[in-house]
This record gives structure tokens, sequence and C-alpha cells, in this order.
């Protein structure tokens, strides 16, 4: 055992006591390695402990690792997608979490067609309405969820969400709630089931999986610290 196949068990042991203790299946949550800014080989290192899920935040990091890279590794995009990036990373990529305009929706749903693909995406709610981060607000969203469910090649997940960070993890949890509860409302509406909630990452996964995460974003904890910051 070396200390990133440690630290992966670990994330995972925790996964399931946090599932467990709100009776929750263990099984219902994934765990998406966030590998951004790290090496090929420390992604390799967590292929060898077993783990097949990956997030990144860069379109450009995915064009550079995933070749190098055993081709039956899932590849999630978590960060902002440019519209003139689309195409390059469509056939990369099994998911897309951030999905925070409809005229990113469109063009991914129009691209999509043209390459024969249907992308699951996860819409990203910027709930805290902060202006350094992407989303819908839960306005926009009610007003957008037609338009929304009219793109036949997007696989709508649900909602995703990034609080804004705080170092006592209790923080996010009103975020969280919020989340799913909209996700509630707009379920109930009809349209699309929106099964899954993105949330939650190193420090606050625990929390956002007592409040209903289906997939948990972990980079930190797994990889160790970043030594620069990308745009989240
Ligand atoms: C970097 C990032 C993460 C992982 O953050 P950690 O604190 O390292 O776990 C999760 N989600 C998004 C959108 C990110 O950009």
């Amino acid at each position: 055992m070396n200390a990133l196949s440690d630290r992966l068990q670990a994330i995972r042991d925790r996964i399931t006591a946090a599932a467990q203790r709100c009776g929750r299946d263990p099984a219902s949550i994934e765990l998406l390695a966030v590998s951004k800014t790290f090496p090929v080989k420390a992604i390799r290192e967590a292929v060898d402990a077993g783990q097949l899920l990956f997030g990144e935040n860069k379109v450009q990091e995915i064009l550079a690792k995933a070749p190098q890279l055993p081709a039956n590794l899932h590849w999630h995009l978590i960060g902002h997608l440019q519209s003139n990036k689309v195409r390059k990373v469509l056939p990369h990529v099994k998911a897309i979490h951030s999905i925070g305009s409809l005229d990113l929706a469109r063009d991914v749903d129009r691209i999509a067609g043209e390459l024969g693909l249907f992308p699951q995406v996860y819409i990203e709610v910027n709930l805290a309405a902060e202006s350094s981060k992407h989303g819908f607000s839960a306005e926009q969203l009610r007003a957008s969820l037609e338009a929304l469910y009219a793109l036949k090649r997007l696989e709508i997940q649900g909602l995703m969400c990034i609080p804004p960070f705080d170092a006592d993890p209790a923080k996010s949890r009103p975020y969280f709630t919020h989340l799913r509860e909209l996700r509630d409302e707009l379920a109930q509406r009809g349209g699309a089931p929106l099964p899954r909630l993105s949330m939650g990452m190193s420090h606050d996964f625990e929390i956002a999986i007592e409040e209903g995460a289906t997939i948990v974003r972990v980079g930190s904890a797994i990889f160790g610290e970043r030594t620069y910051q990308t745009a989240a």
C-alpha cells in the first residue's frame, strides 16, 4: 500500500460510513477523484487502486492526460466550459458537471448531435449568486427548465453546486440542502426525474452525503495539496 491508495481507501471508508449514518446505500454514491493539476503518474496510482472515475476542470488537461491512460477510465469535466471548446472535449468525457447557462446547454446539445453523442450533464446552480462563479440562479433555472428539457441530446442527470468556500464544512450544509430541495421541486414539476446531485468536496463531502449527494468530487484529500490553484 502506498500513501495515495491509503488515502483513496480512507475516503471510500468515510463515504460508506457517512451513507450508513443516514440510512443510505453506500453504492448509491459515486466518488469522482478530482485529479486537476496532478500528473498522469498520480492518476495511474489511483487506477491501480481501483479508481476509474476522474474529474478535471480544464479541457486542456483532459486532452493531455486521457490519451496517456487506460481507455476504460471515465472523465468528468467539472470546470467552466467555453463554447469554443465543446467540440474538442465532448468525445473524451462521459459527463459535464458545469452546464451553467442555456446558451452553453444549446451548444453542447447541437455539437453532441453532430458527433452522434449523448453526454450526461449536470445543471450548475450558483446558489450564493457569487459573481465569480458560473451557473443558473434558482429563478433562472425554473424559467429555463422547458428549454433545457427540449435538448434531446443531453442526458440531464440532476444538479450541481459549489458552495462558497468556508473552512468550516458546516457552512456548506444550507447550500446542499437548498440544492436538494430545488431538485425535489423541479422533479415534482415533471419533465425529467433529476435523480442525481453533484455536491461535496474534500472538506465537506460527508455533509453533502447526508444531504443527498450521489456523486462527491474529491481532489486534495486523495491526491494531496495542489501546488497551484486552477480556476474552479
Ligand atoms: C477542484 C474542485 C473540486 C475538488 O476540490 P478539493 O477541495 O480538492 O476536493 C471539486 N469540484 C470542483 C468544481 C473543483 O474545481
